[in-house]
């Protein structure tokens, strides 16, 4: 791993849903030393304990949509606070507006970007065949990483991993955070900023090898 990512800079793990971030998050997280901050599982887990927070996010993420910025930008200032994050953290899924990253740039700085290709056509089937273990938050699929036997029974799908949804998760990943990648790719021209840009179409431990391997560039 090259030395730079040891700093207290943060890393943005960037790609459409069901590119595989949530995947890759865990071993990233573990060759940096950065914990994963996923606004994504922060949204699961405040509708889940019900907070007046999770009840507002709930209808645009059933729906497909994106949470408001305003909401987003509350929650990772509030992260970005905590003993752990002043490290730098791996975002997973944020920032997906070029509004969150303007205000991430003034929170914390980002000195690495990781997007994960892949094209529209294989992400409905990696999403509609997603499922996860409540007990682990271990994410498993149907076809490309089967669970054990002892797990398989409790496995359980997103709400939002519905091929309907997921259709308009993919619209609104087109419409307000692919163009995001253009606004890192020109930041960098100008900074230090490293963006790579990595093949997610292979399996989970393919793309795991290509990123440890840009890592280590
Ligand atoms: P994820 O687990 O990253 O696919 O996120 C699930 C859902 O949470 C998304 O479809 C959005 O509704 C919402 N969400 C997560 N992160 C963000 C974000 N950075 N900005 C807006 N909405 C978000």
């Amino acid at each position: 791993m090259s030395s730079d990512l040891r700093t207290s800079t943060s890393i943005v793990l960037f790609g459409p849903p069901g590119a595989g971030k949530g995947t890759q998050a865990g071993n990233i997280s573990v060759a940096t030393g950065k914990p994963q901050v996923s606004t994504g599982d922060m949204l699961r887990a405040a509708v889940k304990e019900g907070t007046q927070l999770g009840i507002e996010a709930k209808g645009y993420m059933d729906a497909g949509l994106l949470v408001p910025d305003s909401i987003i930008i509350g929650l990772i200032s509030e992260r970005m606070l905590q003993d752990d994050a002043s490290g730098g953290v791996l975002f997973d899924g944020f920032p997906r507006t070029i509004a969150q990253a303007e205000e991430l740039s003034k929170i914390t700085d980002v000195s690495l970007v990781i997007m994960i290709e892949v094209p529209d056509e294989d992400i409905v089937e990696r999403i509609v065949g997603r499922r996860m273990d409540p007990q682990t938050g271990e994410i498993y699929h149907v076809k490309f990483k089967p669970a054990p036997s002892d797990v398989s029974s409790r496995l359980i799908q997103r709400k939002d991993d519905t091929e309907d949804t997921v259709r308009s998760r993919l619209d609104a990943y087109h419409l307000q955070t692919k163009p995001l990648s253009e606004w890192y790719i020109e930041a960098s021209k100008e900074t230090q900023l490293r963006v790579i840009s990595v093949d997610g179409r292979g399996g989970i431990e393919q793309v795991s090898e290509l990123i440890e391997k840009e890592l280590g560039r």
